[in-house]
Formats: structure tokens, sequence, C-alpha cells
């Protein structure tokens, strides 16, 4: 899981995942990730090959996420 930055919405997500490098003029290229609903949005040229992989790495990571549950304590127990 990758917490960051979705370039899609334009807003923070649980997590993202790279779709494309955009070069900019100056300065270092800027990474554009999307968010999983973003993901399942973007089709087409230039984007859609790359968010297919994307959706695929999202729902999986998403899948084991839902389903697992190791034995990690909770903060906020009770004293
Ligand atoms: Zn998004």
């Amino acid at each position: 899981m990758s917490a960051g930055f979705c370039f899609w919405h334009r807003g923070h997500a649980l997590d993202v995942e790279l779709i494309a490098v955009i070069e900019r003029g100056s300065g270092p290229a800027a990474g554009a990730s999307a968010c999983l609903p973003c993901a399942r949005k973007i089709t087409g040229v230039p984007y859609g090959e790359a968010a297919e992989v994307a959706v695929e790495v999202l729902e999986a990571r998403a899948g084991r996420a839902e389903g697992g549950s190791s034995g990690a304590g909770r903060p906020g127990g009770r004293g």
C-alpha cells in the first residue's frame, strides 16, 4: 500500500499507483499517480494501457488488505 496524491481527482488517496511520468520543462519529471476509482476511469490513449495495469495492482493490494489481519497490536487499547 502506498498512500499518495492522486493526479486525476487532485486529492489524497489511501493507495495510488504510478500511471505516467510527466516531463516538465525545468526540474525533475513529475509522477502522475492514480487511485483505484480514478484508474478504472482512465481509458484510451495515452494512459489507458498503464491504467489497466495499475487497476490490477491496486485491486490485488486492496484484496489483500481486506482479508489480512495479522496479530499486530492496535493502538489505544484499554489500559
Ligand atoms: Zn483519484
